[in-house]
């Protein structure tokens, strides 16, 4: 009889750890509380328009082409890639932005113009930001976080440095430039944290911007879970959707022995859970929880956001796929996500146009746009909040960009905090879990493995590596392999 695995939650992490587990001869069932799998990286169709609810940026395509060549597939077999050229533009006010090619030497020749001299400076930046991607890729993300001797490498020594310093400090004492400045903290907002809070050695994420590109599967970034669900229905996973897990029972020895769904006790030889940590040890009794309620309290979370997803009867002009809308202060906005958490007054925004180079994102002459803005999670969400800045970012929008855009509006579709908790049950609203600070990095995040509960085991975003599609690929299958090898 094949030991049976109960997977909580169907995120990238979870869909790449059933994948790895019923290819090792384990019966897999992945329950999901909603409708549809692939956890934030939802779909919504409507009226002809697609829209991924969740993650837009392609990044880090080696990744994934490592997790599908584990399973004798290629990214080629599952979908169309295409690199984005530019990969985004970042708008500073009317009629100036900066657009980033799809080439270093493109690249280059922006900085160089912005700001002379800069071009040579970033050939460094950008020399240490790849060595720092190769060191994380082959020696670091890729360990459990079992023990703090797993950062301890010879490559890893010389780079102490890295982690003592910030990205913020390193790029300032670098450029001069305040729009350069910009562009180049960029990346490691997607890390969940400031700047200013993020060790230097992250700056390996310059070099998934710049150095690998920002890619696009063709039909949208839900292709990526399409073709995860096919490899692991391929090997035997059984999805069970409209699953809310409501409690994961535990034996009189400390073991967890199955979930209970629906009112129904479904035993299991393992439990995974994929979902939010802290939601996932809210289904234990308080004595089996690791972590208490102050812990979580004092961690830094990646922000939540306020997302309007909209269908535009017009095609827009001087927009790309990615636009970063960083016309008003980036520090005051980090502030109102980090240090006093409030509504920001003018905020930073982003804006997502997959129909400028995808056709099949929306209907012939018209335009699909996603607008995001970071948020501190946990704060207020009303509908007036909502419908100030929906009125607030559309404004902008227009103004910027030269062009009525409002009376376009075929429909709108707005999503923020309280959707986060009502729809994948996440700690305050965060969007994309726990931020990878120093003191979030590696073995000091939440573990893999229950310290409390036998048999109880987490992935995804609040574990290691830390937020983002690739990582929590990688989350899959680090957390595959300790249940592999009994740890
Ligand atoms: C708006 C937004 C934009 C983003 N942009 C990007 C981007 O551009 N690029 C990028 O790489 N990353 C991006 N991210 C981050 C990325 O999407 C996430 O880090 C990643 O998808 C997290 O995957 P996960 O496996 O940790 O879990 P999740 O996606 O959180 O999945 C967890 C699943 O568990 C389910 N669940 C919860 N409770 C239960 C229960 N009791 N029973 C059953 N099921 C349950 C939830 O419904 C959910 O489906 C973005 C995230 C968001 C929200």
């Amino acid at each position: 009889m094949k030991r049976k695995i109960a997977l909580i939650g169907s995120g990238f992490s979870s869909l790449a750890a059933s994948s790895y587990l019923a290819k090792a001869g384990f019966d897999v069932h992945v329950f999901e509380k909603n409708k549809s799998l692939g956890g934030r990286a939802r779909q919504l169709k409507k009226e002809g328009f697609t829209f991924d609810m969740g993650p837009s940026w392609y990044w880090m395509p080696d990744v994934f082409e490592s997790f599908y060549n584990d399973f004798g597939k290629t990214t080629a077999d599952l979908y169309q890639l295409e690199r984005l050229d530019p990969g985004y533009q970042v708008v500073f006010g009317e009629n100036d932005a900066i657009a980033i090619g799809d080439s270093l030497e493109k690249i280059y020749a922006v900085f160089e113009q912005e700001e002379a001299g800069s071009s040579a400076k970033l050939k460094r930046f950008m020399a240490s930001a790849k060595e720092n991607y190769d060191i994380a890729i082959k020696d670091l993300v890729y360990r459990p976080g079992l023990s703090p001797l797993e950062l301890v490498t010879p490559t890893t020594v010389r780079k102490i440095n890295y982690f003592l310093s910030n990205i913020k400090k390193d790029v300032y004492n670098q450029f001069e430039s305040a729009k350069l400045r910009q562009i180049l903290q960029f990346p490691v907002l997607f890390l969940g944290a400031k700047p200013s809070n993020t060790p230097s050695f992250y700056n390996f994420m310059n070099w998934a911007d710049f150095g690998l590109g920002t890619w696009h599967p063709k039909n949208g970034m839900y292709r990526i879970v399409e073709g995860m669900v096919s490899i692991a229905a391929s090997l035997g996973v059984t999805f069970h959707t409209e699953a809310a897990v409501e409690k994961i029972a535990v034996s009189s020895s400390g073991k967890a022995e199955g979930i209970v769904v629906n009112g129904k006790m479904i035993p299991a030889d393992i439990v995974l859970s994929g979902a939010d940590y802290h939601h996932t040890e809210q289904l234990l009794a308080p004595q089996h929880r690791a972590y208490s309620e102050a812990y979580w309290d004092k961690k830094v979370f990646a922000p939540s956001s306020l997302l309007f997803y909209i269908g535009l009867n017009k095609k827009v002009e001087r927009v790309f796929h990615h636009n970063l809308f960083f016309d008003v202060d980036f520090d005051t906005h980090a502030a109102a996500i980090y240090d006093h958490p409030q509504w920001p007054e003018q905020p930073l925004f982003y804006a997502n146009f997959p129909s400028v180079t995808d056709p099949s994102m929306a209907p012939e002459g018209k335009e699909a746009c996603f607008l995001l803005i970071p948020i501190a999670p946990d704060i207020a969400d009303t509908p007036e909040l909502r419908a100030h800045y929906y009125e607030l970012v559309m404004n902008r929008l227009e103004s910027l960009t030269g062009q009525e855009l409002k009376p376009h509006v075929a429909f709108k579709e707005s999503f923020c905090v309280n959707d986060f908790i009502k729809d994948y049950n996440s700690y305050k609203g965060n969007a994309y879990g726990l931020a990878n600070t120093l003191l979030q990095t590696a073995f000091l995040r939440p573990k893999l493995k229950s310290k409390k509960v036998n048999a109880l085991y987490f992935t995804g975003q609040l574990t290691v590596p830390g937020p983002g599609v690739p990582p929590a690929l990688i989350s899959g299958k680090l957390v595959a392999d300790l249940i592999l090898k009994g740890v």
